[in-house]
Order: C-alpha cells, then structure tokens, then sequence
C-alpha cells in the first residue's frame, strides 16, 4: 500500500455513508506484482442499496438545488482534485502502472472537467417554440434521475471526470461502479466530492466484479440511463440488459484509429504525435492510434524515424516515470502477447528496451511491425498494448478505403499540407472524431467524443454530454 492512499480503500459509498461489503478483492501494482490494497467486492444487494440511496438524494437536496449551486459545487471538487493531485498522481501510479508524469495529466483532466461541467451547468436551456395561436411552446431538460457509470481500468480519473461530472451537472444521482482492477482514484474521488460539499447519495461508489456489480447495475430496473466505457463485448451485454429495462446507453468500445501521413505531410510536426498516440498508456487507450498509414513517397523515411524513436522508449514501473509503463495485468499481458505471436511471420522495424523492471510485473516492449497487411489481425483488432503498424498505401482512395476497413470508428488523423484533401478527408473517414495535422489536440475535455461502428454510439465531453445525460419534454400551455 503506498502512503499516497490517505482513506480507508476497502470501503464503499452508499447514501453518504462508508462501509464494508460482505467480501473483499485484491488489487494488484502492475509494476511490481505485489498487493496494493483490498477493496470491497460489492454485490446485487449493494448495487440495490446504491440505487436507492441515489433516488433518495433525487427526492431530497439534490434533487432540489439549484443549477447554479449544483455548479458551485462540482468547480470546489475540481479545486480540491488539484490540492490531492500529487496524491492522485501517485494512487493512479500504483493502481493502473501509469508512469507517474501521465498519472498527473489524468487527475490535471479530472479537475478540468469538473471546472468545465461546474460553469456549464446553469447553462442549459430549453427553447421556445412558435406554434398555433394561443399556445405558449417551450422545452425543459431535465435529469433522467439515477445514472449509473460503468468505468475500466484504463484512464480511471478522466472518464469518471467526464462521465460523473456531466450527469451531476445535470442533477442526476450517480452509482460508479469502478474497474476490479483499479478503482483506487475512483474512491479518492468520492471522499473529495464529500469534502467539497456534494449532498449525500447524489454520488455512491460500489467495486466489485463486473459480472456481479457491473451486470447489476447494467439490469438495475430503477437506474435510468447506463454510460459504460470498455470492451465491445461487454458493451453488448450492458446494451443488452439496459435495453430490457428500455433505458438509453451510451457506450464507447475502443477502436483502431489510424493516422493517415500523406507525401506532403510535414513529418518533423507528425513524428511525436505518431510515436506517443500509440504507446501512451502503454497503449491501454481507446483512441490509441495503432495503425499508421503511410504514403509510399515518404514511407521508408517515416519507417527510419519512428525506428528512431522506437530506441528511446524505455519501459519500467510506473514510480520510474519513464516512457512506458507495465500494462495494468498479467491477464492484458498475455491477451497482447497473444496478438504478438500472431505477428511472429511480420517484419519488426523497431522495439523499446526494458528498465529496471521486476519479473512479476507485467511488462511489454513497444512494438512496430512494418509492411502489415490492412486485413492482417494487427490491422484490424484492437490490440490495447503498445504496438503499432505500418502500412504503405498509394493513393488518397486506398488511404480511405484502408482507413475505413475495420469494423471501428473513434478517432483518425490527416497528415497532409493539401488543403482540400484535409476537407475530403475529414468527411471520408469513419470516426467520431478527425484530427487535421495533429493527433487528439491535447485530449480537450470540450470535444464531444464517441465512436460510430463497432466503438459504440452517444457522445461524452464537451457540452454534448449535458444533453446525453438529460432528457428533453416539451411543454405546451394552451391559454386561448
Ligand atoms: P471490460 O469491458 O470487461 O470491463 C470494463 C468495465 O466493465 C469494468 O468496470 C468491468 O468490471 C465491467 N464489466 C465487466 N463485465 C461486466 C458485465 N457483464 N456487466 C456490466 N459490467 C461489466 O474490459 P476488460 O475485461 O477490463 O478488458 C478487456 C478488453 O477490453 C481489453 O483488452 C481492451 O481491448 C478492451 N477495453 C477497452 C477500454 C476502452 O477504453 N474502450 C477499456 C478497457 C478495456
């Protein structure tokens, strides 16, 4: 356990209260193998206990403050998100094995988007509309009531920051349930939310299993809007169990996002941004780019560069803050591993080195395969480890065609100085999101983000969100 943790992390929140569940799991520190804490395995009862704790806060303050006061309160969270941050940084570091400089920008992210939903929160309004003579039209957006927030292990604080923080923008009650295999953040976070002032139930936090808590909460009659991010098959199970119920979700699954470096690209600007969309997180990222298409005109110099920079990534744990750190288990390991052998028959351009890495974590080098086939398992799966390929097209056409092969959509990004390519492009490219020479513009907690295909459907961030976590009613007064 490191001294970071400064509460109890075996316990839950359930109605303002913390306490034990019947049960308890172990976390493990990627970076070294070792136990890091025990953290309550929350069960059916308890989801139910979360859900009704959460409806209770809908029928008492919270449910009744104002929009304002609602704000005021997620922006002294974001105030106190940065007084911890050293302490988040460090709980992050340890949890999911992010090296410790990235572990910062996550809960920096965090206070961001508590800053961002706080301001906008007495922003949302209805309309008036013009309609027959003698009636008043206008439009109300309401809270659904209890959200429930289904949240992985790979990027704790943001997701829990622009999931949680848009639905209690919007009065919602939330029930998180965090990942098995990190959650510590997602606790420091709710004993933050108390400090900052946030009425009891408005927020509960249940760990456990997601085949136990997660499948619960998903089946969960009395939530009414479910955001799950994660793997596509448990997307289609949560869609599943929600649709039941007949409640909205939003999912969003991972992707294979390409980068499209044309001849004309400015290949100094486009380097960085190649390399680290890729191993950032050790590739434990949704809109990881891990397809890099590539021009044959520049194709061998993008190659040699990334080579290159290949040679300095170094991997080690996560308190070393290198490069790369382990991936989050020995379970993603083998799962990487696994797509690594089928690359046995590929040609590998580059490799990172190992630092200082004990045994039992669960490190993997940084790969890039060169001349990959689009159709080739290392295209097309989403790997979620850090491995990149290479492939060489000719034309814009086979660039789209290549580009829009999977059965994803999230993110994609052009490199190229041709002004009307960049227009074509950017309305080609299957993707919730495209990027004209840059890649994810330093993740703004404004951009609505969310996949078409196979990486899942609504949107978060930016004031998108406040719409998905609201439902709209229209309100017609006839007064003659
Ligand atoms: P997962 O989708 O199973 O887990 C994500 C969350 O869902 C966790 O909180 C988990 O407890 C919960 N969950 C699991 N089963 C559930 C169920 N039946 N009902 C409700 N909730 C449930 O992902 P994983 O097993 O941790 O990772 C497997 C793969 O998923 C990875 O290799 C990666 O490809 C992908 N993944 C994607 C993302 C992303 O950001 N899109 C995040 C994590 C994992």
């Amino acid at each position: 356990m490191t001294d970071a943790i400064w509460f109890d992390p075996s316990l839950m929140l359930i109605g303002g209260g913390w306490r034990a569940a019947d049960a308890t799991l172990t976390l493990i520190n990627p970076s070294d193998g070792t136990a890091l804490a025990q953290i309550a395995r929350g069960s059916v009862t308890d989801i139910d206990a979360a859900v009704t704790a959460a409806h209770l806060a809908r029928q008492s303050d919270w449910g009744r403050m104002s929009a304002t006061e609602r704000g005021r309160i997620l922006t002294r969270i974001g105030n106190v998100v940065l007084d911890r941050i050293d302490q988040l940084a460090a709980i992050e570091a340890h949890d999911v094995g992010k090296p410790l400089t990235q572990a910062r920008a996550d809960a920096i992210a965090l206070a961001r988007y508590m800053e961002f939903y706080g301001g906008a929160a007495d922003k949302v309004m209805g309309e008036t509309i013009p309609y027959l003579d003698g009636y008043t039209v206008y439009t109300l957006r309401e809270p659904h009531g209890v959200t429930g927030h289904i949240v992985p292990w790979n990027y704790p604080m943001q997701i829990i920051g622009r999931s949680v923080g848009a639905a209690l923008a919007m009065g919602n009650a939330c029930v998180l349930k965090p990942a098995e295999e990190a959650c510590l953040t997602a606790l420091a976070f709710a004993h933050i939310c108390q400090d900052a002032g946030l009425p009891d139930g408005a927020l509960n936090v249940v760990p456990g299993l997601g085949a136990e808590a997660g499948a619960a909460l998903a089946a969960h009659p009395d939530v009414q809007h479910i955001s799950f991010t994660g793997s596509v098959r448990t997307g289609a199970l949560v869609q599943q169990a929600a649709g039941a119920n007949v409640v909205p979700v939003t999912l969003e699954l991972g992707g294979k996002s390409p980068q499209l470096v044309f001849d004309d690209a400015d290949l100094e600007a486009a380097l960085p941004f190649l390399v680290n969309a890729g191993i950032q997180n050790a590739g434990q990222t949704c809109s990881a780019s891990s397809r890099i298409l590539v021009q044959r005109g520049v194709y061998d110099a993008v190659r040699d560069r990334m080579t290159q920079a290949y040679a300095d990534l170094t991997v080690g744990p996560a308190m070393d803050n290198l490069r790369v750190g382990p991936l989050i288990s020995s379970r993603q390991k083998e799962i990487v591993d696994g797509f690594l052998a089928q690359g046995a028959n590929l040609q590998i351009a580059a490799k990172g080195t190992l630092q200082n890495a004990p045994d039992r974590g669960a490190y993997v080098v940084p790969t890039l395969f060169t001349d990959v086939p689009p159709d080739h398992a290392l295209a097309r799966d989403e790997i979620f480890g850090p491995v990149q390929v290479l492939i060489p097209f000719d034309t814009e056409e086979d660039a789209v065609a290549i580009a829009n092969s999977t059965d994803y959509g999230l993110v994609a990004s052009i490199w190229t100085a041709n002004g009307a390519r960049q227009m074509r492009l950017a309305k080609q490219l299957r993707a919730g999101q495209v990027f004209i020479n840059n890649y994810g513009a330093g993740g703004g907690v404004e951009l609505p983000f969310g996949g078409i295909g196979k990486s899942g459907h609504g949107r978060e961030k930016g004031f998108e969100a406040l719409y998905g976590f609201s439902t709209l009613k229209t309100v017609a007064a006839h007064h003659g």
